[in-house]
């Protein structure tokens, strides 16, 4: 079968023996996974955790293993990539995505294949979702990126009416603007430079979307919108400097700035830090997502609380990989990137 892999400094295809589904285990033939800026950064080489790719993968049960109970193949699975142990000091505090070995779990060999194989310890701690009928495989690719967002959410403490303000329109940034106003939020904005994708974040709900270049405007708009306070919530969903920067000044006295978008390796926040002392400024990190989160976002979407249409702008066949991941780092052309599998027609 063809797998997707990173190959010094570029994305190509490899050949791969096809997976087997050993006990507790269960193979997906893939319909379709969305095009990360995680993936993107892994091939810019800019990500430290740089090895497979694609985590956003929805497909078709191809085989199932040994002793997995309610599985059967032919079902439509979202499968999430990384499982926290539940055991150790960080899991039982709650942090469950920074649980030393979460990162060490995946699927095998990645997203972006024919078929993947779903070792064991994920399918038993809950990795695969069984998608609803209402749920399509294009919507199915944005679950992780949904879900973390509300995990992001939930780790900076949101509360209903708090209002927000999104640094970098991405798919995620957007997701994430789309998730606080289904949980209650007073009011969102947001800040991005490609125009296709500030329209695109006020097709799904923002109140707002300025070129973030323009910085007299921003702040006068959000001063504006705000009452003068600034906002509850800030985001940097894009670990572009100049976001965190922008994000890091935004937030109400004793507000909250989410660093959420992967910075690159090595880079600092450029922030007067003893504004942000005086401010009070809390600043939280979040990363990845939970597949309780996951499920969550899957009831909010069959509930009707949340419409992701309109977020995946463009379908590549899995054969045309580089195609993806070129198109998926052209801001101006591109919101999100499906690369489709065999199962995405079934
Ligand atoms: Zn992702
Ligand atoms: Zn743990």
């Amino acid at each position: 079968m063809k797998v997707g892999r990173l190959q010094g400094g570029s994305v190509a295809l490899a050949e791969a023996p096809d997976p087997v589904a050993s006990a507790g285990e269960v193979v997906v033939r893939l319909a379709a996974c969305g095009v990360c800026g995680t993936d993107l950064e892994k091939l810019r080489g800019r990500y430290q955790s740089a090895g497979r790719i694609g985590h956003e993968p929805v497909g078709v049960v191809d085989a199932v293993g040994s002793g997995v109970p309610g599985l059967r193949p032919g079902d439509r699975v979202f499968v999430h990539h990384h499982v926290p142990c539940y055991t150790c000091e960080v899991c039982r505090k709650g942090d469950l995505t920074f649980c030393p070995t979460y990162a060490s779990t995946n699927i095998d060999p990645g997203g972006f294949a024919e078929k993947f194989r779903v070792p064991a310890e994920n399918v038993a701690r809950g990795a695969i979702l069984p998608l609803d009928p209402s749920v399509g495989w294009e919507a199915g690719t944005l679950l992780e990126p949904a879900g973390c967002a509300l995990t992001a959410l939930g780790r900076v403490g949101f509360r209903a009416g708090d209002s927000v303000f999104v640094v970098g329109l991405g798919p995620v940034g957007i997701l994430y603007g789309a998730i606080a106003r289904a949980l209650g939020a007073s009011w969102v904005g947001g800040a991005e430079i490609a125009p296709l994708r500030r329209a695109a974040a006020m097709k799904s709900g923002f109140a707002l979307a300025l070129d973030p270049r323009d910085a007299p405007e921003l702040d006068r708009q959000v001063q504006a919108a705000t009452g003068g306070r600034g906002v509850d919530l800030s985001v940097a969903a894009t670990g572009a400097p100049m976001a965190l920067a922008l994000a890091a000044r935004l937030p109400r006295r004793a507000g909250t700035m989410n660093v959420f978008g992967l910075p690159e390796a090595g880079r600092s926040l450029d922030a007067d830090l003893q504004e942000l002392y005086l401010r009070g400024t809390k600043i939280v990190p979040t990363y990845a997502t939970t597949d309780h989160d996951i499920r969550a976002v899957h009831a909010m979407l069959v509930a009707g609380r949340l419409d992701f249409a309109g977020l995946v702008t463009h379908r590549v066949a899995l054969d045309r990989l580089p195609e993806a991941f070129d198109l998926a780092g052209r801001p101006d052309t591109a919101v999100k990137v499906a690369v489709t599998g065999s199962a995405f027609g079934g």
